[in-house]
Order: structure tokens, then sequence, then C-alpha cells
């Protein structure tokens, strides 16, 4: 997978991908990235990459040029047009399911915006979608590219030491992950489950659906409307209705 960011910020990503994960992906050859400042591709002696909006009011506007120049410049050799993706608090709101997605190609470009927004122009001509980390604002679009490029660099087959860390994770099942426990078995006083000591994996395994179940219903009900279940899930969730409806 080939990550190429567009920023006019670059040192904001050298903690991000010299540390853990991301890092040891490159070491491997599985994901690359490159930070590219789209000021270079600024052609004016002073290098502007921004400009008053036409009509007046605050903030300053990216100009197109820059931005359309730089992606020009990464496609230009390419038989295929990546996604371009536009860091934007008005865009689609990310997820797991658009993380699986995205991770599906072996090229992404990140545009990362900063003061005021983009000239519309770049969302509509040169954003092939726009990405939305959550419902609040944002300095830029680099947390918000890296919060893609990890998650999505987590799903590529070998970046993982655990295959099965990212398919147990929360949302990938479609529900919360189970509680997670380590040793000691006791710590001032407090027990780990009975159940995730007695080495049968068959109980284990239905403790943790039903501990995933129980977290989604309590923390995320919304989550069960489309997660996959199957009879007995159904049943479980049916009793803890049951219950909680005895005990309001
Ligand atoms: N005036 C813009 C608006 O209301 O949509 C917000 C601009 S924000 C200060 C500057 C940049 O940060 C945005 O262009 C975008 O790249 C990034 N950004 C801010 N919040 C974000 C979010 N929640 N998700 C993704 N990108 C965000």
């Amino acid at each position: 997978m080939r990550f190429d960011v567009l920023t006019l910020f670059p040192e904001m990503f050298q903690g991000f991908l010299n540390t853990s994960i991301i890092k040891k992906a490159y070491e491997k050859g599985l994901v690359e990235t490159s930070v590219i400042n789209f000021r270079d591709f600024s052609t004016d002696k002073h290098r502007t990459v921004d400009d008053t909006p036409y009509g007046g009011g605050g903030g300053m506007v990216l100009k197109p040029e820059p931005i359309f120049e730089a992606v020009d410049y990464l496609v230009q050799d390419l038989p295929v047009r990546p996604p371009v993706l536009l860091m934007s608090p008005q865009g689609e709101p990310f997820t797991q399911q658009k993380a699986e997605e995205l991770a599906r190609y072996s090229h992404l470009i990140i545009l990362c915006g900063h003061y005021e927004g983009y000239d519309e122009r770049i969302r509509e001509h040169v954003a092939t979608e726009e990405i939305s980390i959550g419902d609040y604002v944002l300095t830029g679009g680099e947390l918000p590219a890296m919060v893609v490029i990890d998650s999505v660099s987590r799903l590529i087959p070998g970046v993982l030491g655990n295959e099965n860390s990212a398919t147990l994770d929360s949302f990938s099942s479609g529900l919360l992950e189970y509680p997670q426990y380590t040793r000691p078995a006791e710590y001032r006083g407090y027990r780990v489950p009975d159940v995730l000591l007695s080495g049968h994996h068959l109980r284990i395994e239905q403790w943790r659906r039903r501990q995933a179940l129980r977290r989604t219903w309590e923390r995320r009900p919304d989550l069960l409307q489309t997660a996959p279940l199957t009879e007995e899930d159904r049943a479980y969730l049916r009793e803890l209705e049951r219950d909680f409806d005895r005990d309001e």
C-alpha cells in the first residue's frame, strides 16, 4: 500500500511514521508513505498557497493551482488514478467499514487542508471523496490523515503480528470487542473471570461473544441494527432486555 500525503506541514508526520506498527510496516515493505509539501507546487515567487475568499469573509482559502499541480504530478505515469481523499469535517464519517474499503486499494492520495478551507474546485475536480474523522473541527487535515493511514495500514495482511488481532477488533465483527485480561489472575483482590482461566475453549468463546454483545448493547446499541447476529445472539439480547425491564 502506498500513501501519498499532500500537506503544508510534513514535519507533523515524522513521529507518526517512525514509530510502532507504521514503522514496522514500512520496514517489512508493506506500507510506503511519502509526505509532500504542496507549497513546492506553487509557482509564484512568494510560494503562495492560500488567498482571501471571493465575496469577502474571514480566513484564508487554499488556492486550486498548487493542489491540482501536485496531484497531476503524482498520477502522471499511473495507468489508473488512485482515490484522492480530501480530509474535511464536511466529509463522509470515517468508520471501520470505510477503512476496510480503503485497504483494498494499493495506492491512496490524501489531501490535508488548513486555514478556512479549500477552493471548491479542489473538492469538485481533484478529490474523489471527502472524509471526516468526527463532528468537530481541527486546525488541519494532518491528524485526520494519520488516523486514516493508521487504521487502513493495520488491516493490510502482514502488518499486525497476529493476523487475528484486526479481525477481532471492535467494529470489525460489527460489535465492540469483549473485555481482555492478562496476568496476574488476581491483583489487589480484583480477579480475572474464572471462565478465562478454565482452559475450556468453547465456554471462553461463548463468554466472549456474550460480553461483546452486552458491551455493544450497553454502549452502542445502534451497531446492533447492522451487526450479523445468530439466533443465539438474539436470544441473549432479548434476555438482556428482559433483565433491564425488570430492574427498571
Ligand atoms: N471552515 C472549514 C469548515 O467549516 O468545513 C473547516 C476548516 S478546518 C479549520 C481546516 C482543515 O482541517 C480542513 O480543511 C480539513 O482538512 C481539516 N479538518 C478539520 N476538521 C476535520 C475533521 N473533523 N475531519 C477531517 N478533516 C478535518
